[in-house]
């Protein structure tokens, strides 16, 4: 089951410029920044209500941010939905034809199991979902 947006992921150029202009923009400082090494992505963490923006600066030149800003620029990446159970839904999305990119969950940022959709098949917006690690 989808039980809310949990956050929406925006990709930038330089995660130091963004954090200057989305804190002015929402009147608050950002609570994490965060590597996650696999993804070649540096994060920055804002909460607003139930609601998180995280925004991801590549670190190498092959991570998807990277490929991402080549291609579309600067902009919204992904939307994350909270799931109550990876697992199920990981197999629920398949039988129903999604293209699910991980078979497994892996370690996202933010204390989260993660997988994402390919946006081809969830008409053009990449899909990540994700669970609390307990
Ligand atoms: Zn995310």
């Amino acid at each position: 089951m989808f039980k809310k947006v949990e956050h929406i992921g925006i990709a930038v150029k330089s995660l130091k410029d963004s954090n200057h202009l989305f804190e002015k923009l929402f009147g608050k400082e950002h609570y994490k920044i965060e590597a996650v090494e696999s993804e070649g992505v540096n994060t920055a963490f804002f909460q607003l209500g139930e609601t998180k923006i995280e925004l991801l600066e590549a670190t190498k030149d092959d991570s998807p941010i990277s490929k991402f800003i080549e291609k579309k620029g600067e902009g919204i990446h992904h939307i994350a939905y909270e799931v109550e159970d990876i697992e199920a839904e990981i197999s629920r999305l398949k039988e129903e034809g999604f293209t699910v990119l991980n078979d497994k969950p892996k370690k996202g940022a933010d204390n989260k199991l993660v997988a994402f959709l390919h946006p081809k098949s969830t008409q053009g917006v990449l899909v990540e979902i994700c669970q609390e690690i307990n």
